[in-house]
């Protein structure tokens, strides 16, 4: 086993890519190299840190000293002087309000303090490409206590007692939901993880494939063994690239050790995997126009019932669930069902991911506990909206999710409570918008999403979603009068009811939303008025806005 000093973490989530991460871990290696510290010094590209708008960042251990938007000539430095020297290059450091681990005595700030990570405990840890640094951190111990332990209907029963729901935004049981497959009576049966997230502003299932892949392998071998399965899936959008490069690694580790193939742990019991890439379409997300894509047909949604659970890829009992869903599975199963009760609520157990967007000073990837207030994750761990602006709305749960307003900043971030005021958690992309912005021209923005992801099967999604567009952009050039506002609600009803789909039957959240919540600003626009001065007769935006 090899000793060293410090470890030079560069975070190596897409943004960091996008950001200049490589270029910076090249740099920092070739530097490494030519002080003579390589035996001294390991350098490892993690998984998302979390701060995606830092990136790229390093973190040099084990002083936990954070370093953001790093250079090449910076990396240089920060070889010369910190690793060379023991001096942290201050000038470099990231010491600003949040997030980080402080500059002079690794105390984490409220970035971490409040978040609760149980998906992410690995990500931005390790090196995600290392089978044996997972395992180091207790990685397959889960799937080999499931599989020598328990029996399939004892790990059902954990997942039940744990209150694990789907993490990806119909919220169903994932015990109910394993419990239903293990039923079905076939010759064979399937996991598929679904990593097809589509909707703007959510990115977490990424990032998690992309830090910690073999969670998630592990999750998909103990819900194989549970149900009955020795197949699995992940389907996978293909401009995830990088999501991809590291899930295959992962599998390709994984059945080297023996850990995917036959006999798993000496049990008896075979599982493999098998990667689906996605050609983009936001309703390849949905359960059964992913399996349609798996089949190799167009990515349409099917008409349920039946439902995936006994009749789903290829006819077969099929159990879909997200990455985050997925990546839960491990934990409650190494840790027990009460433990993971410990954390959220009664209704709603454990944590959430979610991606922090939009007019906030911390964006990026935040796991926290279920039944955290708005408000904390806002001004707590996004460390409040920039440039002295006021809060104006968030958007919870992706595009099809609910706008709530400042009067819902203390309401708990839970199933229940988040229903109780139109919104849910959905896909855990979580949007926060300022004063600046007008509702109209958000509304706007939301409805081009509907119109261009229609996959046209059912009319009054097609058609539906074009008319509402057209509606609002009448409105947001003060041509559109209160019969418009009616037609358009109606119209969404419509949808929400006779829609196969998720797509169509949500447009109904958000709208009915923004209408309840932001009725004042709507209504000034029927009088030809826009009170942040974004709109005007012609459409573009005029003078006073900019
Ligand atoms: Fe396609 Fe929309 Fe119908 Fe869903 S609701 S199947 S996206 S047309």
């Amino acid at each position: 086993m090899e000793f060293y000093r410090s470890h030079v973490l560069v975070c190596g989530g897409s943004p960091c890519v996008a950001a200049g991460c490589r270029a910076v871990r090249d740099e920092i290696e070739r530097c490494v190299k030519e002080q003579g510290l390589d035996r001294e010094v390991r350098v490892i590209e993690t998984g998302c840190l979390g701060p995606c708008d830092l990136g790229p960042i390093v973190v040099v251990y084990p002083e936990g000293t954070v370093y953001s938007r790093v250079t090449t000539g910076a990396a240089r430095e920060i070889v010369s002087e910190h690793l060379v020297k023991g001096r942290p290059v201050k000038k470099l450091q990231y010491v600003g309000e949040l997030p980080a681990v402080s500059a002079a005595d690794d105390k984490r700030t409220d970035y971490f303090q409040i978040q609760k990570r149980i998906v992410l405990d690995n990500v931005g840890i390790i090196d995600p490409e290392s089978i044996e640094e997972y395992i180091a951190r207790d990685g397959y111990l889960a799937a080999g206590t499931a599989l020598t332990k328990l029996s399939p209907a004892g790990v059902i029963e954990t997942i039940k007692r744990s209150g694990l729901r789907g993490r990806g935004g119909a919220a169903f049981p994932t015990g109910l939901k394993l419990g239903f497959t293990a039923k079905a009576e076939a010759d064979q049966k399937y996991i598929i993880c679904n990593a097809d997230e589509g909707e703007p502003g959510t990115f977490k299932d990424r990032l998690i494939l992309e830090g910690d892949p073999h969670k998630v392998i592990e999750g998909m071998i103990i819900m194989g063994y549970a149900v009955g399965a020795t197949r699995g899936y992940i389907y996978i959008r293909g401009e995830y690239y990088v999501s991809i490069e590291r899930i295959e690694r992962a599998i390709n580790q994984a059945r080297w050790l023996g850990l995917l193939g036959t006999n798993l742990f000496g049990s008896g019991f075979d599982f493999d995997i098998e990667v689906k890439k996605g050609a983009g379409a936001y309703v390849c997300g949905e359960e059964t126009a992913l399996i349609e894509s798996i089949e190799g047909k167009r990515g349409e949604p099917r008409q349920k019932p039946p439902y995936p659970g006994t009749s789903g890829l290829w006819g077969k009992p099929t159990v879909v669930n997200n990455v985050e869903t997925i990546a839960n599975i491990p934990p409650i199963v190494l840790h027990g069902a009460d433990w993971y009760r410990g954390f959220g609520t009664s209704t709603s157990p454990g944590t959430k991911v979610f991606t922090l967007t939009g007019n906030v000073n911390n964006k990026g990837l935040i796991e926290v506990p279920m039944g955290i207030t708005l408000r904390e994750v806002i001004y707590g761990v996004g460390g409040g909206i920039p440039g002295g602006r006021s809060f104006k709305l968030a958007q919870t749960g992706g595009t099809a999710g609910g706008c709530v307003a400042e009067a819902h900043l203390d309401i708990p971030m839970d199933y229940e409570s988040m229903q109780s005021v139109g919104s849910a958690l959905g896909s855990g992309a979580l949007l926060i918008i300022d004063d600046s912005h007008c509702i109209v021209d958000v509304a706007c923005s939301l409805l081009r999403f509907f119109a261009h992801e229609s996959c046209g099967q059912c009319t009054p999604c097609r058609e539906g979603a074009a008319r509402l567009l057209q509606i609002f952009n009448k409105l947001r050039e003060f041509r559109a009068s209160q019969a418009d506002l009616d037609l358009a609600m109606e119209l969404a009803r419509v949808m929400q009811g006779s829609s196969l789909c998720a797509l169509g039957q949500s447009v109904i959240v958000p709208l009915g939303t923004i209408m309840e919540h932001f009725q004042g600003e709507i209504q000034a626009h029927l009088h030809g008025c826009c009170p942040t001065g974004k709109c005007s007769p012609s459409g573009a935006e005029s003078a006073s806005a900019s």
